[in-house]
């Protein structure tokens, strides 16, 4: 984490000490804008949302042991009992420590953004790179505006590399972060449909994404998802724009077919992870401790970065196999009552629904496959008809029944039940009586897949199913 002196972090966040009889020498560890996780020694950032104001905590930032705070100008400064730094905006003062933090370390940097898969895939690179080198990589989510900054604060003098996950929802969010943290190599892991309300159409999601550009070194190495044409196209787009058109890179692309530098040749999947061979390293059997040919895409990203930074195949084999993941998204469980059950209920998009379908489908061993799935949230005026999409891939011969559970949903069941013997396809508007109806008719060797997004809470089902 940051290890600087009071002055120096003044200077570093643009900002003016409060006081004269400051002592500027005054050692500053680390960062925090929360006082219920504050570290002694830590500088307090008071920041501003919708619903709070942090300046109001200062006390309890002071009694956990801050060595110093931020302070917005615009808020009456209260009594010194610690050192303050007065500065315009508390989050914009961040933002500019975190950046010159940045620049004065020697690391390089991987930027992972990509509307799915972008923690699994900053996970496995992690793992790969860290075979090698001294890595850091993002904590939880912490992949906006204020998590990039502050995961930028928590990087030691002798980190060699940077696994850095980019969220966003709007245009020109990717290319803020990709300019504070300078990436060497960037990786756009697909383009979906998440944000589509905001952005409008999935050329306009594409274009977000690739603003990751803007951020990468001269000479660096864009590494894609070769098997989404937008990205191909809107590329171009993005080189002719001003400050742009001398800017080089190398370009590495990765996906299912083999038009991409990387694809894989032979997969098999067993009950908690997947082996699969490359088109190259021949001799490198890989494993990815986590389950969905999805995922064989995700580690393709991870091991196109190893070989950038010259982690040999064997390595890069070893970190796969021992990613830790942030969490199990796609988790497989046991009910009591034997049931197996595929809990993906953590969030859904079209193309995370099409990618948990094809992954019920393809396991083997089970007696009857069942399809619990819930509402797609936030994909604006087009959600009807991308729920009727996921409604016609739905076929009676791989998955035998489907429940689905909200409003949206109902457009997929009906499109689902025309090709559905009556009654295979049921619409639930109350969680308890789908997870009784489930209950009542599944059998010890059935499975069922549980999606839908954060604001479905399909959770519930699953803590439903493991009560029975
Ligand atoms: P968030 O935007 O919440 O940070 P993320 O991009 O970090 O998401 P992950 O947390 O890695 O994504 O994965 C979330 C879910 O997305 C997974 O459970 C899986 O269902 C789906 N997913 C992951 N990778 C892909 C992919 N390459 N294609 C389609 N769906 C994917
Ligand atoms: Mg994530």
């Amino acid at each position: 984490m940051i290890k600087r002196t009071f002055a120096e972090v003044s200077a570093m966040s643009c900002g003016t000490a409060a006081a004269a009889d400051y002592d500027g020498s005054l050692l500053i560890q680390g960062v925090s804008k929360d006082t219920r996780t504050l570290q002694p020694g830590n500088l307090y950032v008071p920041l501003i949302g919708e619903s709070f104001d942090g300046h109001r905590f200062l006390d309890d930032a002071i009694a956990k042991g801050a060595s110093a705070s931020l302070w917005q100008r615009d808020h009456e400064l209260p009594p010194h009992s610690i050192p303050f730094i007065l500065v315009e905006d508390t989050l914009a003062a961040l933002q500019q420590l975190a950046k010159n933090y940045r620049s004065e370390l020697d690391i390089r940097i991987v930027g992972i953004t990509g509307s799915n898969g972008k923690t699994t895939t900053k996970d496995m690179t992690a793992s790969v790179l860290s075979t090698t080198f001294k890595v850091h990589k993002t904590l939880g989510n912490y992949n906006n505006h204020i998590g990039l900054p502050l995961t930028l604060l928590q990087l030691e003098e002798d980190t060699a590399v940077a696994v850095l996950e980019m969220g966003m929802s709007g245009r020109g969010e990717i290319r803020f972060l990709s300019e504070l943290a300078e990436p060497e190599v960037v990786v756009i892991t697909n383009i979906g449909e998440a944000h589509l309300l905001q952005l409008g159409s999935r050329e306009e999601i594409a274009r977000a994404k690739t603003e990751i550009l803007a951020g990468l070194q001269q000479d660096g190495t864009l590494i894609y998802f070769g098997d989404e044409p937008l990205i191909d196209k809107v590329l171009p787009e993005l080189q002719a724009a001003d400050g742009m058109k001398a800017h080089r890179y190398d370009r590495v692309r990765f996906g299912a077919s083999s038009n991409n530098e990387w694809f894989p040749v032979e997969t098999k999947t067993d009950t908690a992870g997947t082996h699969f061979r490359l088109n190259r390293m021949e001799s490198t059997e890989f494993y990815i401790p986590l389950l969905g040919f999805h995922n064989v895409i995700n580690s393709l990203a991870a091991i196109a970065v190893g070989v950038h930074f010259g982690v040999p195949s064997t390595a890069i084999a070893d970190g796969l196999k021992k990613s830790v993941m942030t969490s199990m998204r796609i988790e497989l469980m046991k009910a009591p009552s034997g049931l197996t059950i595929l809990n993906d209920a953590y969030n859904a998009s079209p193309a995370s629904m099409k990618a948990a379908l094809k992954l019920l489908v393809e396991l083997t061993g089970y007696s009857r496959k069942i399809a619990v799935l819930g509402d797609m949230l936030e994909l604006g005026d087009q959600e009807v008809e991308f729920h009727r999409e996921i409604g016609r891939i739905l076929n009676p011969k791989e998955i035998d029944r489907v429940f689905v559970f909200g409003q949206l949903s109902e457009h997929l069941a009906d499109e689902a039940s025309r090709k559905y013997p009556p009654g295979k396809v049921v619409v639930f508007d109350d969680k308890n009586r789908l997870a009784q109806a489930l209950a009542s008719f599944t059998a010890s060797d059935d499975i069922v897949l549980v999606k839908g997004s954060r604001g479905m809470k399909l959770e519930q089902v699953v803590a439903l199913l493991q009560q029975v």
